[in-house]
């Protein structure tokens, strides 16, 4: 682990929960102290909002919405450009700050913000786009008309991996579609959807966007069972799309779940292990594995198993986790204490179960939440290691028969990515079509387009995030019928 030479510090949010245009900071409300990741100590607080907030914040939502969805199109669109510009205007901010609550290079923080302005202007442009089919008569004397509209207040539940990043993906759709907004980004890594909100207050009409902090089991929950939230959108874990699915289903409110995922590389005999092993290490070991399409299984056949395994072994060992401002930093450490000790129970279980580690493999002596970039081989198809989503810098490598590979790939409970490696045109596309995924890449791992849709099926969600798809699920569709007095 290499020191910090921490370049100037950025002011974090000024404080409080943004409701309806202004900063809410109750003097009665409990705190929560926010760790910096890469020295584990505190470096801010934020409040953690009680029942009355998560109220106050749905009911701003619902002042705001006649307003903003009634806007024409053009307005809206507008209003989201001039947000992208002013988000422009602060990224070196949001960077630092995204750095130092996430751990992450501020490098890697600050590459984000460009994609995540990308998505922000695709939804601008994309209010403009909204269309049902068109008129006509399908019973004779009537006309049916289809309206596509915004559907109300939507809460927006973010997780901490890409914590602003994740905040543009749910805001920016359901805005663009009409919807107002309530954001509880995560307990652990609220600063920077903190700043989204003080950005929004000078641009967007009271009300639009407000953003509140506080726990998921807690405020999250108080969220997903308000009686005027229509739609809940969530990224995160399996177990909290559980949660949330169940609870929406008391109001039958409706949800739109990005979970978790198990991303493998399928590598034919035909493939070039240098550049598998290359990307492998950049998204198997980038953003410390913490990313929901992590390439983290490697499933490839015997005539490349012992290239790929020496060459991910080689760039795994030369990947030093440092902290956020190193010179150089490539990876920092993981989230939290809780998050480090789950990763390395991980391992310590495969290794129990019969796997061997070739690298890494334990925790880096602190301060801070290290651990180094980890190979796994010989771990058997039903082994948690295999199984389990780890979200942490692990990456298995199993061999297989070519035959096998895209069984094997779908032998997980996640249904999020996978990317096949082949030159093998025919091919690619067979196994592209079969690979019951969100997401296919050939021959890479990891592009993601602000025009395509992202999201996973079964166990790893519901819904899409980026493309038209996402904003149309912000949608309802509505029939008009007109009796033509014939
Ligand atoms: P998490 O599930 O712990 O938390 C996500 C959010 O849900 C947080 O804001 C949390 O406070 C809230 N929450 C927790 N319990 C809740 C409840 N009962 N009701 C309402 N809200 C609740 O996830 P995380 O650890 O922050 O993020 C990591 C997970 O997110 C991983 O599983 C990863 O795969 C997934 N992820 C998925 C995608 C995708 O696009 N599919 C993208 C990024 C991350």
């Amino acid at each position: 682990m290499t020191t910090d030479s921490t370049p100037v510090a950025a002011d974090g949010p000024t404080g409080g929960h943004i409701i309806g245009g202004t900063h809410v900071n109750p003097a009665n409300s409990s705190r929560r102290v926010l760790i910096d990741p890469a020295t584990g100590l505190a470096f801010a607080e934020v409040a953690e909002a009680g029942a009355s907030v998560v109220d106050q914040a749905v009911a701003a939502a619902c002042a705001a919405f006649p307003t903003w969805s009634r806007l024409a199109p053009a307005d809206r669109s507008s209003a989201l450009l001039h947000l992208a510009d002013r988000i422009e205007a602060n990224s070196d901010r949001i960077a630092w700050v995204e750095a130092q609550n996430t751990g992450k290079p501020l490098a890697a923080a600050a590459d984000e913000i460009p994609f995540a302005l990308d998505n922000l202007r695709f939804f601008a442009g994309a209010a403009r786009t909204m269309t049902a089919q068109a008129a006509g008569e399908y019973v004779a004397g009537y006309t049916s008309m289809l309206r596509r509209e915004a559907i109300g207040v939507v809460a927006a539940i973010a997780p901490w991996n890409y914590p602003f990043m994740m905040a543009i993906w749910k805001v920016a759709p359901a805005l663009a579609a009409g919807n107002t907004v309530v954001l509880k980004p995560a307990e652990l890594t609220p600063q920077t959807a903190l700043l989204l909100g003080e950005i929004a207050n000078e641009v967007l009409p009271a009300g639009v966007v407000n953003v509140i902090t506080g726990d998921g089991e807690t405020v999250g929950a108080a969220l997903v069972a308000h009686a005027d939230v229509a739609v809940v959108t969530l990224t995160g874990d399996v177990s909290t799309g559980q949660a949330v699915a169940a609870a929406a289903s008391a109001t039958l409110t409706r949800t739109h779940l990005e979970l978790g995922g198990k991303a493998p590389m399928l590598v034919f005999d035909d493939a070039d292990p240098v550049r598998v092993a290359s990307t492998a290490a950049m998204v198997g070991f980038g953003n410390t594995g913490q990313d929901c399409t992590s390439a983290c299984r490697i499933l490839t056949s015997s005539k490349n198993y012992a290239d790929i395994v020496d060459a991910v072994v080689d760039a795994a060992n030369g990947i030093v986790p440092s902290g956020p401002f190193s010179d150089g930093a490539i990876i920092g450490p993981l989230i939290s204490e809780t998050h480090r000790d789950r990763v390395a129970g991980f391992v310590t279980r495969a290794v129990a179960d019969g796997a061997e580690v070739v690298a890494g493999g334990s925790a880096i002596d602190g301060p801070g939440w290290f651990y180094p970039p980890t190979v796994i081989v010989g771990a058997g198809q039903r082994s948690e290691i295999v199984q389990k989503e780890v979200f942490g810098p692990v990456v298995t490598i199993q061999l297989a028969e070519e035959t096998d590979l895209p069984a094997m790939a779908l032998d997980v409970q996640y249904s999020l990515a996978a990317s096949v490696w082949t030159m093998d045109v025919s091919r690619a596309m067979r196994v592209a079509r079969d690979l019951r995924v969100g997401t296919v890449w050939i021959n890479d791992h990891f592009p993601l387009i602000s025009e395509m849709p992202h999201g996973g099926s079964g166990m790893s969600g519901h819904g899409k995030d980026l493309s038209i798809a996402s904003l149309e699920s912000y949608t309802d569709l509505k029939h008009v019928v007109i009796n033509l007095g014939e």
